[in-house]
């Protein structure tokens, strides 16, 4: 039976990709080598590094000024990262989430954070706005897609401070303005490839910014000074990462995937509305993730969340299940979920429906 992966991540990675990294596992372009054995310093992986940031700075439209690196430690080593390198005085951060909420707990432990809005208390049912970001601070740290409760900054954002932004969920899912940004990071395993490997296109006038002590490997400066190569990168993911690249460019760039995004999360969400038995928990329509669509039955269906759950499963409709902290379902379809694969999906709630 044809499976379509919703999982939140690691998640669904296009064909292609699944096909050349196990082609490259045996054997990297007719080298008789594997991807898993060759050096990191070695010609054939020079060109697959150099190939993946040329890439990514072509799909992205990042400008002069800006590297790109490729790093271990997930998206959560970078929520230290970053005060460690840039907190110098005050840190100014949103508070749209989970893993904004932890993004702040690793700066609070380096220096000090002013929290400028929080929609907390509202369990992240919408993303806080008309808050004031504080002038005199060293940077201003955002969550462009909370993976978690379903909701998305769809907009570039002007700040009067440098803007850094955790991006491991929407990274590539719509063209960026890059150069609002100061840093743009996350881990891949969202909407790019595998886990172990983590992203970050960072401003280089931002690396003068580094003036304490940091230890080595959570210094900006040294992974961009030795491109990305100061230790052992990982190299198999980044391969894996270079063929989702390329499936971009083929199907047309951030544009087209951007279309096509908006599509399928336009039919899940019509659906969702018109259900009788759905309903989404956010609350602000603007702020609904084409990324993460989070999903709950309406109180009088609840006790039906265990059923819909198998009768998902039995269509091959794989990972579903919403985050233990909001409960009902979470379908997570990032780029590389097919139409067809929401289709099912909407038509699996409409027979639903149909036998209630
Ligand atoms: C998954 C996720 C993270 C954590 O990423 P790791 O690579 O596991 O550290 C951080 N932020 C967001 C928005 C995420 O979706």
């Amino acid at each position: 039976m044809k499976k379509y992966n919703f999982n939140p991540g690691p998640s669904v990675l296009p064909e292609i990709t699944l096909k050349k990294t196990a082609e490259a596992i045996l054997d990297l372009n007719g080298s008789g080598l594997s991807i898993l054995e060759i050096s990191h310093r070695s010609k054939d992986f020079e060109a697959i590094l150099k190939e993946s940031k040329d890439l990514l700075r072509e799909l992205l439209d990042i400008p002069s000024g800006y590297s790109i690196l490729f790093l271990q430690g997930g998206a959560s080593l970078q929520f230290a990262m970053i005060p460690y390198c840039f907190l110098n005085k005050k840190a100014a951060y949103l508070d749209s989430g989970s893993w904004a909420s932890k993004a702040i707990k690793e700066a609070k432990m380096v220096g000090d954070v002013q929290v400028v809005g929080s929609s907390k208390e509202q369990n992240y049912t919408f993303i806080p706005k008309n808050y004031t970001i504080p002038a005199d601070a060293d940077y201003f740290h955002i969550t462009t897609n909370n993976t978690i409760y379903g909701t998305e900054l769809k907009t570039d954002l002007s700040s009067p401070v440098p803007l850094l932004a955790d991006a491991s969920s929407d990274i590539l899912s719509r063209p960026m303005d890059v150069s609002k940004y100061a840093l743009i990071y996350g881990g891949a395993q969202k909407n790019l490839g595998p886990a172990g490997v983590a992203f970050a296109i960072v401003k280089d006038s931002m690396l003068e910014k580094i003036v304490k002590p940091v230890p080595t490997m959570l210094n900006y400066k040294i992974h961009v000074e030795n491109d990305s190569l100061y230790n052992t990168p990982p190299c198999v993911a980044i391969y894996s990462c270079l063929q989702t690249l390329k499936w971009l460019k083929d199907l047309g760039g951030l544009k087209a995937i951007h279309k096509i995004n908006l599509e399928k999360a336009g039919l899940l969400y019509s659906e969702i509305e018109r259900n009788k038995l759905f309903m989404s928990p956010i609350t602000v329509a603007e702020d609904r993730s084409i990324m993460n669509v989070v999903f709950v039955f309406k109180p009088e269906y609840k006790e039906l969340e265990e059923k819909f759950l198998e009768v998902a499963k039995a269509k091959g409709l794989v990972g579903i299940k919403g985050h233990r902290s909001v409960g009902g379902f979470r379908a997570s379809i990032y780029n590389a979920m097919p139409l067809d694969g929401v289709k099912a999906l909407v038509q699996a709630m409409k027979e639903f429906e149909s036998q209630v």
